[in-house]
């Protein structure tokens, strides 16, 4: 176990097998039989061990990864800082159930989370388990807190998998396909998405309220639910002035303005929460991914009157807040600070945009190169049009994949390909990784 952590993995990425290799072969055939055909496979090569960006499979294969385990290990793999906090967690003990018998790095990680959410005001927090479960217990709180029935969600929004969250979900399949019936009262408007609609985001804004106003009522409304910079729906990031209309709108009709901050947060956009670029304050902010350093972990922080409208009982789970994913966040969150990754991303991003620009100027099929901070995106489109040419975006995560690349595609249509690489990525990594990026998309116009 300990040999582990004494020898390093280097910082390079190498192949010495084809990739999948024999043994993650092996494995591969191992898991058809016990394993739910339902998982999709992204690359099926079997992880062994990780360190900073490089992951290590079975068959001695180093990859670069620029995709984090989807906006997870922003701090990178294996951090010294994060093993030790969860090694001695691990040996004090694992579990009590917070709801049983409380423990202090509960409440401590619910303090960091005070302090970063956006705005000064008093705020408590309950965490969970995962992303989806955050998601559907702001909904309850803001429902129990505005005795009001109806959500509002987005063209392209992506909330979880889970009964509830799959409602608030846009995209059908593979998400929500036959999975039905689903949870009533969801009501989704239209995203601004600049590359398409060409609106600015009070126009956008303005068409959305519109809906909202003529088809559900805003005094029916009990929460307005939205990621700030939407996530598997396509990196679409709305418009200047969309997220501060929509906040104002919520004031004024005493909606709940949610900010799904699961994948953004967490200095993933060059700021702790993707919100802060414009100012604006949410009632609620949901957490999780980047929050625990790849623990699970999710955190729902708000104001404290909303928060604290719950009855006692109303809220928890058995591991919701488990101490080890709890010394994990409070490490995790001190290393974001300590080594101003927050800054690091927005540096990151510098040099994704321009490489990704300059490429784009070549090639026919990347429409639109978008994103903030480390989280950057194209969209891949057919020549000359805006239709989506998801075939590209498959055939250029495979050709990375095939490079040793960690890439990952997303949207709506399957035509984006994300970079979500660790914060903690360096110069030379990012610029192995884009060249490989380049040449995939080079082969696939
Ligand atoms: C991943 C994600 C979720 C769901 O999180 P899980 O931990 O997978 O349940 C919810 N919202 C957003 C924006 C996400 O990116």
């Amino acid at each position: 176990m300990v040999s582990s952590l004494s020898s390093s993995l280097g910082t390079e990425r190498k192949l010495v097998t084809e990739v999948p290799g024999p043994k993650s072969r092996a494995l591969h055939e191992r898991r058809q039989a016990v394993v739910s055909a339902g998982l999709s496979n992204g690359f099926p090569v079997y992880i062994e061990r990780a360190e900073g960006a490089i992951l290590e499979d079975v068959d001695g294969n180093h990859l670069l990864d620029l995709g984090s385990g989807i906006a997870v290990v922003s701090i990178g793999h294996a951090v010294p800082e994060v093993i030790e906090a969860v090694s001695a967690q691990v040996a004090n003990f694992t579990h009590t159930c917070f709801m049983v018998t409380p423990y202090a790095n509960y409440v401590e990680v619910c303090e960091e989370l005070a302090r970063l959410t956006p705005g000064d005001h008093a705020k408590t927090t309950a965490l969970f388990n995962s992303g989806a479960e955050a998601v559907e217990n702001a909904v309850k709180v803001a429902r129990l807190a505005t005795g009001r029935p109806a959500v509002i969600v987005f063209d392209h929004a992506y909330h979880g998998r889970t009964n509830l969250t799959m409602a608030l979900t846009a995209k059908n399949m593979p998400y929500k396909d036959r999975f039905g019936p689903f949870a009533p009262e969801i009501y989704r408007v239209p995203m601004s998405y600049p590359f398409h609609d060409g609106l600015s985001g009070a126009e956008a804004a303005a068409r959305a309220i519109g809906e909202i106003e003529s088809q559900v009522g805003a005094h029916n409304v009990a929460a307005l639910l939205i990621e700030p910079i939407q996530g598997e729906g396509g990196f679409v990031v709305p418009a200047e002035g969309f997220l501060p209309a929509l906040s104002a709108w919520t004031k004024k009709n005493g909606v709940v303005f949610i900010a799904d901050e699961i994948q953004s947060g967490f200095c993933r956009t060059g700021d702790w929460f993707a919100v802060n670029h414009e100012g604006v304050i949410p009632d609620i902010v949901t957490t999780a991914k980047g929050l625990a350093g790849g623990m699970p972990l999710a955190g729902v922080t708000g104001r404290a009157e909303l928060m604290n409208a719950v009855h006692e009982g109303g809220l928890g789970g058995t591991y919701g807040g488990n101490p080890v994913a709890a010394a994990a966040a409070l490490a995790t969150i001190k290393v974001m600070r300590d080594r101003d990754l927050a800054g690091r991303a927005r540096e990151l991003g510098a040099a994704m945009l321009a490489h990704l620009n300059s490429l784009a100027q070549d090639v026919a099929i990347i429409g639109e190169v978008r994103g903030r901070g480390a989280m950057i995106a194209f969209e891949l489109v057919e020549p000359g049009t805006k239709k989506p040419n998801a075939a590209a975006a498959k055939s250029i995560v495979s050709y990375c994949n095939s490079q040793g690349v960690i890439a990952l595609a997303c949207g709506t249509y399957g035509n984006v390909i994300r970079l979500l690489p660790p914060l903690v990525i360096s110069d030379e990594q990012l610029a192995d990784g884009l060249s490989v990026l380049a040449a995939a998309v080079r082969a696939a116009s």
